[in-house]
């Protein structure tokens, strides 16, 4: 057994680091400046002035397939190059980028939506949520009703990533309601805004927001499938399971960046002639948040080396952003707490971050989701303890 980097994987690492130490970490400041005036952190020109000068480093397209211009990486490089995109809370990521259904469509589709959203002429935003369905997406109600050559989209969708900046929207539709959707009643279009959706912002806890859709007689001509009738749900889920190692391989970055932060207060700030680094009780909140930091780069490394050994990777994923979720709130609090009042005010980052890190309980699959799917592969015998080991 071998737990050490390859070559390559270090020097990306690093690459990637010294990028973002370099180009993106200067404008925290700035960027925390503007979020306390209720302002965007960057605006769409400044993130993609940052990706152009990260292409000219090679860095675009981590998942793309080459042929589009991408990296095609492995899973392994890209969690490891996601971890140190979470050590910064500017919100820069890198371009060249798409939603990895997208890759499902035609010939014309790529030329319309894939090509342009790689590029970063166009935005993409995926809705499958709605009012009446988080969790249990299957029961999806928005519904598309074929006419002629077209589809007539009726309903909400609601906490759309990007809904209100997109320019296209990838739907998935309840498209015969007989089946439902877990049994190839759903379907995905493609939808651009101008066919007449239109978002409505939601406030939340973090900076930004989602939004909602709202589809009232959208019309949206048959060659906008994406996939095949009947696929949307898989597709839906296809592009969740992409969340699964990415969203916690981000939370191992911000803990190892906000733990640095609490050792380096522990060993400054004094109270009654010593340093707070001193107590014990002190210690062993850096010692808890080490020990599950580094449970979680396992735990996380290993469910994207599945994905690269093209096993099933679900089970492994669920465990990694079950864990990697609730440590990074757990070393967020804990790091907060160290810094006592100064934790608390918006002079630090510490407080955005621990509204941030919120979220990743809840998106793309909540704890108890996740643990729905972990006992029951164990409880139907489709993963037995100890995974691949056994
Ligand atoms: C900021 C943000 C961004 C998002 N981005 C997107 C996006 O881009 N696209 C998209 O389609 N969706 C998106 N979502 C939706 C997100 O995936 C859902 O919010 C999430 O899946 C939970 O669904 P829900 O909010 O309806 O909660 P519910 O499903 O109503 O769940 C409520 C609570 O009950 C628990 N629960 C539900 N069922 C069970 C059960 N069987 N056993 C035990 N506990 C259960 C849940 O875990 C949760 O704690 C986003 C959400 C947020 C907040």
């Amino acid at each position: 057994m071998d737990f050490a980097l390859s070559d390559e994987e270090r020097a990306v690492r690093d690459t990637v680091r010294a990028f973002i130490t370099r180009e993106v970490m200067p404008l925290e400041a700035e960027v925390l400046r503007r979020e306390r005036a209720h302002q965007p952190g960057l605006d769409h020109s400044e993130v993609r002035e940052l990706q152009l000068k990260a292409r000219k480093f090679g860095f675009w397209g981590l998942a793309t397939p080459e042929e589009y211009g991408g990296m095609n990486l492995p899973a392994v490089l890209q969690s490891l190059i996601w971890t140190e995109l979470g050590r910064t809370f500017v919100p820069f990521r890198f371009g060249g980028e798409a939603d990895n259904i997208l890759f499902h469509a035609t010939e014309e589709q790529k030329r319309e939506f894939l090509i342009p959203t790689i590029e970063g002429e166009r935005r993409s935003c995926f809705a499958i949520t709605e009012p009446g369905a988080g969790s249990d997406a299957a029961n999806i109600r928005l519904s598309a009703r074929r006419d002629g050559d077209d589809w007539i989209l009726d309903g909400e969708k609601t906490f759309i990533t990007g809904g209100h900046d997109a320019d296209f929207a990838i739907v998935v539709a309840v498209t015969d309601r007989e089946k439902g959707a877990r049994n190839g009643g759903a379907t995905a279009f493609l939808v651009d805004r101008s066919m007449g959706w239109r978002s409505e912002f939601i406030q939340t806890m973090g900076e930004g927001g989602p939004a909602s859709l709202i589809f009232d007689g959208v019309r949206v001509p048959h060659r906008n499938i994406l996939g095949e009738i009947g696929q949307g749900f898989t597709l839906g889920m296809e592009w969740i399971g992409k969340g699964r190692y990415t969203i916690p391989s981000h939370a191992i970055g911000i803990a190892e960046r906000v733990l640095q932060m609490a050792i380096e207060y522990a060993n400054t700030r004094e109270t009654f002639g010593a340093k707070i680094g001193t107590n014990q009780a002190i210690q062993w909140m850096i010692a808890d948040s080490e020990t599950e930091l580094e449970a979680a780069r396992w735990l996380v490394l290993r469910s994207a080396w599945t994905v690269d050994a093209g096993l099933d990777p679900r089970h492994a994923s669920s465990m990694g952003k079950l864990y990697g979720a609730g440590m990074v709130n757990r070393v967020v609090d804990r790091v907060l707490q160290i810094h006592g009042g100064m934790g608390y005010t918006r002079e630090l980052p510490i407080e955005r971050w621990y509204r941030q890190v919120r979220l990743y309980r809840i998106f793309e699959g909540t704890d108890e989701m996740q643990r729905l799917i972990i006992s029951r592969d164990l409880l139907r015998g489709y993963t037995k303890i100890g995974g691949h080991l056994a």
